[in-house]
């Protein structure tokens, strides 16, 4: 990989994620060689994916190229590369670029998409945990709309118009909540040939309510505000096959469709030589300490979402978002440095600052420690939240001039079919 050893401790990190970039911006201007190894050459700020998808922002804006994050550090090195296998035997990780060798090695990799087994819905479905995936759906949703226009046939007219998202987490009801706005500001206007009435948004729910992280208060806002916008929520209804024309669930219900969006789940993005059982648990996560060493070794560690970081008081790990990522980040760079200095590290303790999520314009709902609102304020908190997280001063002026621009405008104007989308489907 062409990266010089010196006399400073290398650690290698795998993936430039929120986590991955904590540590190393942690680490940037210590006596340690940092090398980040990531498959993209950018970091993506995920929690803003489903606005790529619905022509709100360019995908630009919430993309960072991640030498730019780290520029100017000594001792930093990025290399572009997958990692395909990790050595624990010989201190290696294994790249489609070549092998390198580490005194400390951090999983960051963060997470993939879980079907479940089912490989009807993988095959068919589609997912949104990456921008190129986002772009997918993008054309998707633009390309079932022009092709809507030219059907005769009713049914197959409506199937194109009918969306099903699986999931009623975050990604679900903002993704439902950004669709239902569309259909109502944009497609009449858009496509005035096409009764765009038809158009019918579902988001269904294997539980009893929509965002189960949250509280049941910020549950039945979404699930008002979604009802509000004209989103069919379907709740304790389980999607058990999808042939790439129709849904089948537990129960009588079937929906005929071209779109499924598959945002019910997520487990660990392990590598080859830690992905076995003896490393591995719940949500196919590794596990790890309180110090976010891997069990079973001193020099390796898991950060972020690919991490369980089981405790006593903890014995489920961390949930699977931004904040556990980037605390767990920061710690461990400060842990790194104590480990080398040959003085005791400090335990992982996160600090909760509440989740939230938006429905739409003028619409969210957020849950703090002590206090819960819904609703305009809750919208701008969510803005403000989003906007400070983003990297980069320019990234986040195009984000919020775009936001300004779309709320006085009722307007998205990245609907754009740049690379048409066909799925793969195995009919
Ligand atoms: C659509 C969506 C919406 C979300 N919304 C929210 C939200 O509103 N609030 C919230 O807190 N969280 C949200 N999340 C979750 C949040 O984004 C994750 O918890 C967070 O990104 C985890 O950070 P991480 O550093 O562990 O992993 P990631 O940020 O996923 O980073 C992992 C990095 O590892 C790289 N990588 C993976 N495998 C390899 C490999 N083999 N070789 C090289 N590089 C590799 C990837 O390219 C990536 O850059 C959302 C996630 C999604 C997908």
């Amino acid at each position: 990989m062409n990266i010089p050893r010196t006399s400073f401790p290398r650690i290698v990190i795998i993936g430039g994620g929120f986590a991955g970039i904590a540590l190393a911006k942690k680490l940037s201007r210590q006596e340690v060689q940092v090398v980040l190894l990531d498959k993209h050459n950018y970091h993506t700020f995920q929690p803003l994916l489903y606005q790529v998808s619905t022509g709100g922002l360019e995908p630009d804006s919430i993309a960072y190229p991640i030498r730019k994050i780290l520029k100017n550090f000594p001792n930093f090195h990025f290399r572009l590369a997958n990692v395909k296998r990790i050595s624990t035997k010989s201190n290696k990780v294994k790249t489609n670029i070549g092998d390198l060798k580490f005194d400390y090695l951090v999983i960051a990799t963060g997470s993939k998409t879980n079907f479940f087994g089912n490989e009807s819905i993988a095959a068919n479905s589609v997912e949104m945990k990456s921008i190129p995936q986002s772009l997918n759906l993008r054309s998707l949703i633009l390309e079932n709309f022009e092709e809507a226009l030219l059907k005769s046939d009713l049914n197959e007219r409506n199937a194109l118009m009918n969306f099903v998202i699986v999931g009623a987490g975050p990604t679900g009801v903002e993704l439902a909540g950004a669709l239902a706005e569309i259909k109502k500001g944009i497609l009449p206007k858009d496509y005035p040939d096409l009764d765009t009435r038809s158009v019918q948004i579902n988001l269904v729910q294997s539980g009893d309510r929509v965002l189960k992280e949250m509280s049941e208060q910020a549950s039945k806002k979404a699930e008002d505000f979604l009802e509000g916008l004209g989103v069919n929520v379907w709740k304790n209804v389980r999607v058990t096959g999808y042939d790439g024309k129709i849904v089948t669930t537990n129960s009588d219900l079937t929906f005929e469709t071209a779109t499924v969006v598959w945002a019910a789940g997520v487990k660990g993005a392990t590598i080859r030589g830690l992905d076995s059982e003896k490393f591995v648990s719940r949500g196919n996560r590794i596990n790890t300490n309180a110090y976010n060493q891997v069990t079973g070794f001193t020099n390796i560690f898991a950060v972020g979402d690919v991490a369980n970081v089981i405790t006593e008081e903890n014995p489920l790990g961390y949930p699977m978002m931004a904040q556990p990522a980037i605390q767990q980040g920061k710690q461990l760079g400060d842990n790194l440095l104590r480990l080398i200095e040959n003085k005791p590290m400090i335990p992982f303790d996160y600090k909760d600052k509440g989740s939230m999520a938006t429905v739409g314009r003028n619409k969210a709902v957020v849950d703090l420690k002590h206090f819960k609102f819904q609703g305009v304020f809750a919208w701008f908190v969510w803005m403000y939240i989003h906007l400070f997280f983003l990297i980069g001063f320019r990234n986040r002026m195009i984000v919020f001039i775009n936001w300004v621009y779309n709320y006085v405008r009722f307007d998205r104007e990245a609907r754009l079919i740049i690379r048409p989308y066909k799925k793969k489907l195995k009919r």
